[in-house]
């Protein structure tokens, strides 16, 4: 089934119930007239003359244009290209011309954005760009007015509509940027559409179910995790603010009186680290996802006990497979629904192979995740020498994840490879550490990498937040505290104190860019 066609199918069976509600603005869409709006979107852009196949690049903050923009290119097979919206002019003209974007849609509605300028900036290295239109300007108007030369009849999307499958590509997604530079994973219609209704039917979501969206659209998290899932079955989707805001998010789930509320771990924390947490009524609540990075299984406790998300559900994958790969069920216990990342997705295989050999481990073997099913991509966009790096002979995706799955079938994930440090001749993993040093007193935050060593090959470096910026804690310290408990392999040789980490906007930390800055 194509996007357009489950969408359709929503449509029909729950006209009256609310699709998208826009917080900020106070602007509401029943499933009838979202339908009726993403109808005449797809319209537009059929005027303005993108085909099937053709590139619309997607450039914003969250917000109901997204969203409709996102049904709108997926009915008329187009493919979407989502555009992180913390980009500046570099890798803005990156992206529009590896992707081959023919019109861009872009938003001005956002207080720190000078799109606009950007966009002008880079537009003469970009000749393939052919239109841009600016949601909350004339150009934006016109589009969806059906106002643009050549306005195009409804029979015209319903026979240009037929014409399209579930295996064409209906997206292209980037990957956060974690490890290095964005890879353009090429997604189709069946990959992202059955992504989302598992997700979805393994938090058992209805019509009846409100979701709070305050992860990016921009990444899979927001748009397949939180609006396929939604669509897919009747569900709201509630935009609490553009960008990510704690207090604006619980407000959200107050005033929306929401069921369910996605985030990655540090967007919990700082929900449930605002002064005034106690005053908000979350009463409603029930389920949500947290994933994207490693879940602190501390975190997950006070979530399940504080926010009354009695469900909550950790979800592991990546952009490369839709993303979900594994998901912990409604009716896990509390060890396996804080300490694991789940298990497998229906119709998708997970096995854990010796990174070295590709031979499988058996159950309780630590090694690279590989994952095979409907989920994985078609490749990256125009690179398939990355694409047959990731993807093998027989269409497992090689993750680069270090992973364990238990005998009971739950898996967890011991870290990335490219973040393994290998100190003389030993293998340590950065998590294991960081998880030991959140309880020193004195570390508000920790992250732990590798660094160039002429003795040892790699030494291991802390780089802390302190507590009190005044009462840092100092190596010796964290030595003493260490020592006790930790093999002297793994105790860290090196500390830099900061005030923050690098972040990518999805909320991941960096590490490559404290290798890089610490390293030398
Ligand atoms: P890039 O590939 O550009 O370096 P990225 O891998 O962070 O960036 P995404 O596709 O957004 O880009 O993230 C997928 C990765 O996030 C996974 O490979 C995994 O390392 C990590 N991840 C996702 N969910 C979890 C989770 N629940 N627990 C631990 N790690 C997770
Ligand atoms: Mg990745």
């Amino acid at each position: 089934e194509t996007i357009g066609a489950n969408l359709a199918r929503t449509v029909a069976r729950h006209p009256g119930r609310e699709a998208l509600v826009d917080v900020p603005s106070g602007r509401r869409w029943t499933y009838a007239e979202f339908g009726a709006d993403v109808a005449r979107l797809a319209r537009g852009l059929l005027a303005a003359g993108v085909a099937k196949g053709d590139r619309v690049g997607i450039w914003a903050v969250n917000c109901p244009e997204w969203v409709l923009t996102q049904y709108a290119t997926a009915r008329i097979g187009a493919i979407l290209v989502n555009i992180n919206p913390a980009y500046r002019a570099h890798e803005l003209r990156y992206v529009l011309d590896q992707a081959g974007v023919s019109l861009l849609i872009a938003s001005l509605a956002h207080k720190t954005s000078d799109y606009r300028a950007l966009v002008d900036g880079v537009r003469a290295d970009c000749p393939g760009l052919r239109a841009v239109h600016y949601i909350g300007d004339p150009s934006w108007d016109d589009l969806v007015a059906g106002t643009v030369p050549g306005a195009v009849a409804e029979e015209e999307l319903t026979s240009r509509e037929a014409e399209l499958s579930c295996d064409d590509p209906v997206n292209i997604q980037y990957t956060s940027g974690t490890t290095g530079f964005p890879k353009g994973a090429t997604l189709t219609h069946h990959n992202i559409l059955n992504n989302g209704y598992f997700v979805g039917e393994t938090l058992g979501y209805t019509e009846h179910d409100r979701i709070c969206l305050p992860v990016p659209f921009y990444h899979c998290f927001g748009m397949v995790m939180g609006n396929l899932a939604a669509t897919s079955h009747g569900a709201t989707m509630v935009v609490p603010a553009p960008s990510f805001e704690p207090a604006a998010t619980l407000r959200a789930v107050e005033r929306e009186r929401c069921t369910s509320l996605y985030g990655v771990p540090t967007m919990f924390i700082a929900e449930l680290n605002l002064p005034d947490f106690a005053s908000y009524d979350l009463s409603t609540l029930r389920t949500g996802i947290m994933a994207g990075s490693p879940c602190p299984v501390e975190v997950m406790k006070r979530v399940v006990a504080e926010m009354n998300m009695a469900e909550v559900s950790i979800c592991y994958g990546m952009t490369e497979t839709s993303p979900v790969s594994t998901q912990t069920r409604r009716d896990d216990d509390v060890e396996r629904r804080t300490g694991t990342v789940g298990r497998v997705l229906p119709h998708v295989e997970v096995k854990i192979v010796d990174p070295a050999t590709g031979t499988t481990l058996p159950r309780g073997g630590a090694g690279e995740l590989c994952t095979r099913g409907y989920g994985v991509m078609l490749g990256y966009w125009d690179e398939p020498d990355k694409t047959a790096e990731a993807i093998d002979a027989g269409r497992w995706m090689h993750t680069g994840d270090l992973a364990v799955m238990r005998e009971d079938g739950y898996v967890q994930i011991v870290g990335r490879i490219k973040d393994m440090i290998i100190r003389g001749g030993e293998n340590v993993y950065p998590r294991e550490i960081e998880e030991f040093l959140h309880a020193h007193p004195k570390i508000a935050d920790v992250q732990v990498v590798g660094v160039p060593d002429e003795r040892f090959g790699e030494e291991i470096l802390a780089c802390v937040i302190p507590r009190d910026p005044a009462d840092p804690p100092t190596l010796d310290d964290i030595t003493a505290f260490c020592r006790e408990r930790l093999a002297h392999y793994k105790i860290p040789r090196r500390l830099e104190l900061l005030d923050t980490f690098p972040m990518t906007i999805s909320g991941k930390v960096r590490k490559v860019e404290l290798r890089r800055t610490y390293g030398g």
